[in-house]
């Protein structure tokens, strides 16, 4: 039986199912397309004790985490995501070669270079070898583990204790919190600072992101449990801030309650949000699961009728969630001829479940598709930047959500009525 991960609740309500999928991640070689896939499965739940919507099956990380293919450099738009980031948490907390900071699932070190670049002294703790060696390389100091007591202990005997941790997307990947949690009382000074920034289940809802549900996505977070959480290990939040990256984040700040700066009004502005969104009530999440059915009716026959009439269609983007999109609206090489990725991991290989082959950008222009479904749809406006000569000579973009539209050369969004 399922327990919620942060209050142990065994009664947890399920709202959202998607189907039994291959991990998001898990691109295959062309040799690998007749071999089986290893498939788990993937129910979105909600605890009505906490408030943390979940999954109910947790895929062992070392399964998940210990190759990722999720290179934070790839994108043009994380680099300065990152860069405005180290700026602001060095201004408010940090003072330059004295303080420590720590970044766990620090990937290939983009955050950390930032800091070390303006002169802090910074480590990284990354599960992923192929992460941490990129780091590494790069003078970026990185320990290649999962972060956790037992690596909080080493770090603090080696570095002394950190007045800075950060941990950006890694709050939801993480099964054991509590462990988490102890190592962050270890490493952390008394009067230091955690800072986490995670996808944000107001976000998610409003703008029906559905894909953002994958297996190593184990929760959904809003102030509310991330509160309950902290609390019971001795910390509060103080500050909140809301930022676009990733389709809607929440940057929230914590120290050990008492000592640390006082807690801003937009700590309960937040939590009063939440509580209007409908964020504890079960019929909020039944109606996004209502409006999930829809998008899909809605896009797939888009899509069907746009191939029945000769065009052809590719893919651009083949993030993480755009598997869970490919895979819970069983779309595939029927509907779409190829996807183009800028990752160079990505080029070559296939996407799991719906084995489309991934290939590299120019072959947009190269082949000019009819029609380009966008699954990385929060890099539009990048992607819109780079791709005007596809717009230019004829080219539409489909952006699948929150409703299916089509983007032209002039750039507006167009009602998901396609004309022939
Ligand atoms: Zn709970």
């Amino acid at each position: 039986m399922y327990r919620c991960r942060i209050c142990g609740n065994a009664r947890t309500t399920k709202f959202l199912s998607l189907g039994h999928t291959p991990l998001a991640n898990s691109f295959l070689r062309s040799e690998q397309l007749n071999a089986s896939e290893s498939q788990f499965p993937l129910n979105v739940v909600l605890c009505e004790q906490c408030g943390l919507v979940q999954l109910n099956h947790v895929v062992p990380p070392e399964i998940m985490f210990r190759n990722y293919i999720y290179v934070s450099s790839t994108s043009r738009t994380m680099p300065a995501h990152f860069e405005a980031y180290s700026d602001a948490i060095i201004s408010r907390f940090l003072k330059p070669e004295c303080d420590l900071v720590v970044e766990m699932g620090s990937n290939d070190g983009c955050l950390l270079r930032a800091f070390r670049n303006h002169g802090i002294r910074a480590l990284g703790v990354e599960p992923a070898t192929n992460l941490a060696e990129l780091a590494n390389a790069d003078g970026v100091i990185t320990i290649n583990d999962f972060f956790c007591q037992r690596v909080a202990r080493e770090i603090r005997n080696r570095e002394g204790p950190a007045k800075v941790v950060i941990g950006n997307n890694v709050l939801a990947h993480i099964d054991n919190l509590q462990d988490l949690l102890a190592g962050l009382d270890v490493l952390l000074l008394p009067d230091g600072v955690a800072v986490f920034e995670v996808p944000y289940l107001v976000d998610l809802l409003r703008n029906d992101e559905f894909d953002t549900v994958y297996h190593e996505h184990l929760s959904y977070f809003s102030l509310r449990p991330m509160q309950r959480l902290f609390e019971s290990r001795g910390m509060r939040i103080f500050d909140v801030e809301r930022s676009p990256v990733h389709g809607g984040s929440v940057r929230v700040y914590f120290s050990r309650t008492g000592t640390g700066p006082e807690p801003r009004s937009s700590v309960e502005r937040l939590l009063l949000l939440e509580r209007s969104e409908g964020l504890h009530s079960v019929e909020t999440y039944l109606a996004f699961a209502g409006r999930v059915e829809k998008m899909k009716q809605e896009l797939t026959e888009m899509l069907r009728r746009l191939k029945v009439s000769g065009a052809t269609i590719a893919g651009y983007g083949a993030p993480a969630k755009g598997n869970t999109l490919l895979n819970y609206f069983k779309i595939g090489t029927d509907l779409i001829d190829f996807i183009v990725d800028r990752s160079q991991y990505k080029q070559g290989m296939y996407t799991p479940g719906s084995h489309i082959p991934v290939t590299d950008v120019g072959q947009l222009l190269k082949q000019q598709p009819d029609y380009v479904l966008v699954l990385a749809w929060n890099f539009m406006e990048e992607i819109l930047d780079q791709q005007s000569e596809y717009l230019n000579r004829g080219g539409r973009f489909i952006v699948p959500i929150p409703q299916p539209k089509v983007v032209d050369q002039s750039h507006r969004a167009k009602t998901s009525c396609v004309q022939q």
